[in-house]
């Protein structure tokens, strides 16, 4: 269990718990994935004095977000021990759950995958099989490892009431509806369980460990399985009232258009997703495939989808032109398989994007592809909610209530 600092019997963490978080997220962030400080050096790059940085290293430490490295590891002549996010004595847990697909695997703090092993399975269309593979899963991924787990990350593709802790509309897992699986995973498993919305989830993964690390106002937006937008702003998720902002994928782009899983007609994300271009090479070829048999396809130049890219890429970038416009991000990270058709699709898509665009905010916006993936969108999300645990007031997924109504379980 997750203990605070402040909540310890310790004497070194009696000052005032609001400066001790802000200490700890400091430090925190100074640690980036893949850095080894000393106190020292934490305490140089902070600008915080020294015994502060002892103190806001020790909570962190007891909560287990840092570990110290083996004195034979550091450098010869050296006696001061380095520090970096726990990865060999701490884990997270991600589980993704797709519409087609669910996948499960461990990272350290860091956020680094911390064994090859990923666990897939077919989604169950029944949200008490899901909730069951999704526990055994976890279950397989964390037993026997003798590594401690402080918590598990549920990536969910839809509306969450962070309040209440439910998914509340997922037009393409509608199997969770008015469920929570935080709730349900975190009552058959002994650890922390939080829910992440998808696209909030790879917005924080592309900023800790992808392309927009060291950005503040950058958009993500994942056409994956349906297409979600999550716009960090001055460092901060934008939410909206409820945290249901972000929701581009069911802005109306055909007002007859073709039903959606959100029960509208003529949705953005029925007509420029993965999903969409999956539908549709599935209709002119008369049998199911997925967006991955679409890119085998192609690849061994069995069918070339050419007449669905051009339709889609088109609806697509009025959508991303409409993100342009409103929001005047410094970046747009764009998440989706297929691009993985050819690089010049990703070309032709910023071409059309450009031409629907107001030019000042066109110039002002790098367009490029996204590198985190969902996996590390899990990751994240519990990573952040830990980090959360030590302050509370800072972190960019504060924004759906705080973080003792979003916890699942004690
Ligand atoms: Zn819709």
């Amino acid at each position: 269990m997750l203990r605070r600092p402040g909540s310890g019997t310790r004497s070194s963490i009696a000052q005032p718990a609001l400066l001790g978080k802000l200490n700890a997220y400091q430090v925190l962030r100074v640690l980036q994935p893949g850095q080894e400080l000393s106190r020292a050096e934490i305490a140089r790059s902070s600008g915080i004095s020294a015994p502060t940085v002892s103190r806001a290293v020790e909570s962190l430490l007891q909560a287990g977000l840092l570990e110290e490295i083996d004195a034979r590891e550091a450098v010869p002549g050296r006696p001061a021990r380095k520090l970096r996010l726990a990865r060999v004595s701490a884990q997270v847990v991600g589980v993704v759950i797709d519409a087609e697909e669910c996948t499960v695997s461990v990272a350290g703090l860091d956020g680094r995958a911390t064994s090859n092993s990923v666990i897939h399975f077919a989604t169950p269309t029944k949200y008490d099989e899901l909730i069951a593979a999704c526990a055994d899963a976890v279950s397989r991924c964390t037993g026997d490892t003798g590594i401690s787990t402080l918590g598990v990350g549920i990536s969910v593709p839809g509306l969450i009431d962070a309040r209440n802790n439910l998914s509340i509309l997922s037009p393409n897992v509608p199997q969770t509806n008015g469920h929570s699986p935080a709730a349900d995973l975190g009552a058959v498993l002994p650890f922390p369980c939080v829910m992440i919305h998808e696209t909030q989830g790879l917005c924080l993964a592309e900023s800790r460990y992808g392309a927009a690390r060291g950005r503040e106002d950058f958009a993500l937006l994942d056409i994956s399985t349906g297409i979600g937008l999550s716009v960090m702003d001055g460092g901060r998720i934008l939410s909206g009232h409820s945290g249901l902002a972000g929701e581009i994928g069911h802005i109306t782009v055909d007002p007859d258009g073709r039903q959606c899983g959100c029960g509208n007609r003529g949705c953005l994300e029925t007509v420029a997703s993965d999903t969409a271009m999956a539908r549709q090479v599935s209709t002119k070829l008369n049998c199911h495939v997925t967006i991955e048999q679409v890119l085998a396809m192609a690849r061994s130049g069995e069918y070339w989808p050419d007449d669905e890219l051009a339709g889609l890429l088109d609806y697509l970038a009025i959508g991303v032109a409409a993100i342009v416009n409103l929001f005047n991000p410094g970046a747009i990270f764009i998440y989706g398989r297929l691009f993985e058709l050819s690089d010049h699709i990703f070309n032709d898509l910023i071409e059309r994007v450009r031409k629907r665009t107001l030019p000042p905010s066109f110039a002002d916006c790098e367009i490029v592809r996204a590198q985190a993936n969902k996996l590390q969108a899990a990751h994240a999300g519990i990573i952040e909610h830990l980090v959360d645990g030590i302050a509370p007031s800072l972190s960019t997924m504060s924004s759906g209530g705080t973080p003792k109504e979003r916890k699942s379980h004690h």
